[in-house]
């Protein structure tokens, strides 16, 4: 993160990067960097599309209600996502955007809703969820969004997992037990992994048992309180990322 250069706003581009090239705002970012960031033409702005890395741009004229980013230099290259699969039951909506936003920020690579007895929410929005990652991902200057899987019911999501992917278990249920130590023990290294937390009605006997049935599985223990699921989101990704992720 050494030469990440904080202040340039970042925004996400669904169109190709290369050096000399000029991109057409569309208006919702136009009047985003000229009427709420107030930039000027020459004013410098960060791209990605998630394929060719980062850019710097400069803000051009392009009419009065339009704008034009002229593509200079890159300023980093483009990063694979890590292998990272975060499943959740989905929540309601302001929790829900809260939770993508901070599972990005975490450094999931996919989102999987995955629909469990309990779950509250009807139906998930994919667009709404991909336009929280986008904007977590201009944040925190990552370069490439996760995807956002359709979702699932939990059986179905658990038969079509690849055996050897770890599934990180959170459940408020086990025993307490050290999380650090229970996730070096499964002696994941460079892993396939996936993170599910349930929803706030947490997870019934009968899905305790058909995950506990997964292969690779380990099931953790976010200490002695109950956490709310976007809680137990953030504190879940952070060990992950300390013991077998890329914190490390
Ligand atoms: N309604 C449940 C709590 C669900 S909390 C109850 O009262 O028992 C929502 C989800 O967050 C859980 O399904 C689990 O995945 C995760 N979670 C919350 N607290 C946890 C803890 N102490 N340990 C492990 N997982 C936890």
């Amino acid at each position: 993160m050494a030469s990440y250069d904080f202040r340039a706003p970042r925004l996400f581009l669904d169109a190709p990067l290369g050096a000399g090239g000029r991109v057409a705002l569309d208006r919702a970012q136009a009047n985003y960097l000229r009427n709420v960031l107030r930039l000027n033409d020459g004013d410098a702005v960060l791209v990605f599309n998630g394929r060719d890395g980062e850019w710097r741009a400069h803000l051009a004229e392009a009419g009065r209600k339009a704008a034009d980013l002229a593509i200079v230099e890159r300023t980093r290259p483009q990063t694979a996502p890590a292998d990272l699969l975060y499943a959740f039951a989905p929540l309601k909506a302001a929790r829900l955007d809260y939770m993508v936003q901070k599972a990005v920020e975490m450094g999931v690579g996919r989102l999987k809703p995955v629909f469990t007895r309990r779950t509250q929410a009807a139906r998930v929005n994919r667009e709404r969820m991909r336009a929280n990652a986008v904007e977590a991902a201009e944040q925190c200057g990552i370069l490439s969004i996760p995807a956002v899987e359709p979702d699932e019911a939990l059986p179905a999501f658990l038969a079509a997992l690849e055996p050897d992917r770890l599934v990180v278990f959170c459940d408020e249920d086990a025993p307490l037990a050290d999380p650090v130590a229970a996730l070096g023990r499964t002696g994941a290294r460079a892993p396939k992994l996936a993170v599910l937390v349930g929803p706030e009605g947490g997870f019934d006997d009968a899905e305790r048992a058909l995950i506990l049935e997964h292969p690779h599985v380990v099931r953790l223990s976010l200490g002695p309180r109950i956490l709310r699921a976007d809680t137990a989101a953030v504190a879940v990704l952070a060990l992950v990322q300390a013991v077998l992720g890329d914190w490390r």
